[in-house]
């Protein structure tokens, strides 16, 4: 039975079928740089980006005969560099209970980051408690009940409609009683009333600052990849609504639209603590940005 094909990355369709040994060598002229800017662009890197890494790439190069690898590698080496930065595990403060703030818009994934953030914690020792504080969705507390018992972790929640800052002062409470390591508070991901969400968040971080001043330690915004340029908009509107501090990028598996997140560490420079990578509970992994690059080039 054969292997299943890899799917090519970026450069693997523009040079697909000539990459042997005998492949001739490509000219690094305005001609491909433009092409390699047109495939960076429909991977999601945006217009910017895709420029800026080119020109990097061809600096002191242009004119020359490269081979397919060469350019492939050449190309890797940029989109890493301009990752490497941002690639940061979430930050672990010695004050506990540390309180990690998520948010971002319904469907991104926060719930299923959640769950599996707390099975990472709890697999590290650590004791983790989670507060539903999206209380306006009862299908997402539920959801989160379910993930919380997956990770072995308490959920706590409150009825449906109520206050969430009450919730998330519950929360502060028992975790402080219970010696938590860390909490976790999922938030609503309505953007359709802002000014309303922005007050709600605001309200949460009041509330809990009562209880520590140093708290949220984190405040995590979870975007889904395959949303591409619009992850952009995410984080724009994210920072004014919340003090956001990093991201978790999720559905990274089975989207070529990966680009979006070089776009995002050259725009904003915010750390990317993790990538959701699958459905399952241990599908949440380190951003490794030299693995990332080299799916986005292959
Ligand atoms: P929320 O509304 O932001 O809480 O989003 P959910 O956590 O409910 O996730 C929305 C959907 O995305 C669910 O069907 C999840 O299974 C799915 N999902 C979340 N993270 C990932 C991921 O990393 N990869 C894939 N393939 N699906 C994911």
């Amino acid at each position: 039975i054969a292997e299943p094909e890899e799917k090519p990355g970026i450069l693997g369709r523009l040079l697909g079928k000539v990459e042997d040994s005998t492949a001739p060598r490509r000219v690094l002229d305005d001609d491909m740089l433009e092409q390699l800017e047109e495939l960076l662009i429909s991977a999601d890197m945006g217009v910017d980006t895709a420029m800026r890494v080119t020109a990097n790439m061809a600096e002191g190069r242009f004119g020359k005969k490269l081979s397919v690898n060469e350019i492939k590698g050449l190309l890797a080496d940029e989109v890493t560099r301009v990752m490497d930065p941002v690639a940061k595990p979430l930050p672990l403060y010695p004050k506990t209970p540390q309180v990690v703030l998520v948010v971002g818009v319904n469907g991104s994934g926060k719930t299923t980051t959640i769950g599996k953030l707390a099975s990472q914690f709890r697999a590290a020792g650590k004791n983790v408690v989670i507060a539903a504080g999206d209380t306006f969705r009862a299908a997402a507390v539920e959801q989160l009940q379910v993930w919380g018992d997956r990770a072995g972790v308490p959920v706590l929640t409150a009825p449906e409609g109520s206050d969430p800052a009450s919730l998330a002062f519950d929360a502060m409470t028992k975790a402080e009683t219970d010696g938590a390591d860390l909490l976790l508070i999922d938030t609503a991901g309505r953007l359709q009333n802002r000014a309303d969400l922005m007050e709600e968040l605001a309200k949460i971080v009041r509330v809990i600052r009562k209880k520590d001043e140093t708290a949220p330690h984190n405040t995590l915004l979870v975007l889904d990849a395959t949303t591409g340029q619009n992850a952009i908009n995410q984080v724009e509107i994210f920072q004014k609504l919340a003090n956001v501090s990093g991201l978790v990028m999720t559905k990274l598996d089975g989207t070529a639209k990966g680009g979006v997140l070089v776009a995002l560490a050259d725009k904003f420079g915010l750390p990317i603590h993790a990538i959701g990578v699958g459905e399952q509970i241990d599908d949440l992994d380190a951003f490794d940005p030299e693995d990332f690059a080299k799916a986005l080039t292959g």
